[in-house]
């Protein structure tokens, strides 16, 4: 979801359970799911582990998958203080009022390689245009830099982060280990993107209502770049 800044710190989190489950993965539990998910060129240098995901990018009833059952719990102190992050504000008092709770619409494990990156790109369908993208650092080095926009900056591990990605973003691991982000999508129904209030004052957000500006068909001019 596009707001005003690159990157939001959010918290702090303990991630050492987290890291000692990640540290047991084997390669085949790295591997085999991305051979299967592979979409994007911009990602050929990760490997991805779905927790809760869906190949459609649907923005509802998410798919809760096997690899989740082992993260779960640890993953909790990450998924509360988001959520908390999103929902104690007044709009998000607000919003759970009239269309009920947030929930997670995607979590997923990413590594980058040691030396590889993920290409300059935005993300452009409905959902991910449409929900708080936000890492959480478990395995990085100092070398591991994320660029937002024109902010360059090293997330260090715990520092959970929501990222702007409707602004251009690359990754580039120029350090000697790899790096595991958790991702997570967090959706606060009936939240509207920047545009939808210009475009389509009348209607909520919908993959319909949205699609112009989704694709940048018509462009974004609501948070300015410093
Ligand atoms: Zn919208
Ligand atoms: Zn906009």
């Amino acid at each position: 979801m596009n707001f005003p800044g690159n990157f939001f710190h959010i918290g702090d989190i303990d991630i050492a359970e987290l890291k000692s489950l990640v540290r047991n993965l084997t390669e085949a539990q790295w591997t085999s799911f991305s051979t299967r998910q592979r979409r994007y060129e911009v990602h050929q240098h990760t490997h991805t582990i779905g927790l809760v995901y869906d190949p459609d990018f649907r923005h509802s009833h998410p798919t809760r998958l096997p690899m989740l059952a082992i993260f779960e719990v640890a993953m909790r102190p990450a998924l509360w203080m988001a959520a908390d992050h999103f929902e104690e504000t007044e709009t998000g008092q607000r919003l759970i009022r009239e269309n009920g709770s947030g929930y997670f619409i995607r979590a997923s494990l990413v590594r980058l390689k040691a030396g590889c990156s993920i290409a300059e790109h935005q993300d452009m369908n409905f959902s991910l245009t449409h929900s708080h993208r936000i890492h959480l650092p478990i395995v990085t080095n100092d070398q591991v830099l994320f660029t937002v926009g024109k902010e360059t900056i090293n997330i260090r591990e715990g520092q959970l982060t929501e990222i702007n990605n409707r602004r251009m973003h690359s990754v580039h691991n120029n350090g000697p280990d790899d790096r595991v982000h958790l991702i997570l999508d967090y959706v606060m129904p009936g939240e509207q993107c920047c545009c939808g209030a210009k475009h389509h004052p009348q209607t909520r957000c919908s993959p319909q209502a949205c699609m112009e500006t989704v694709l940048l068909r018509v462009p974004c001019t609501c948070h300015p770049e410093d």
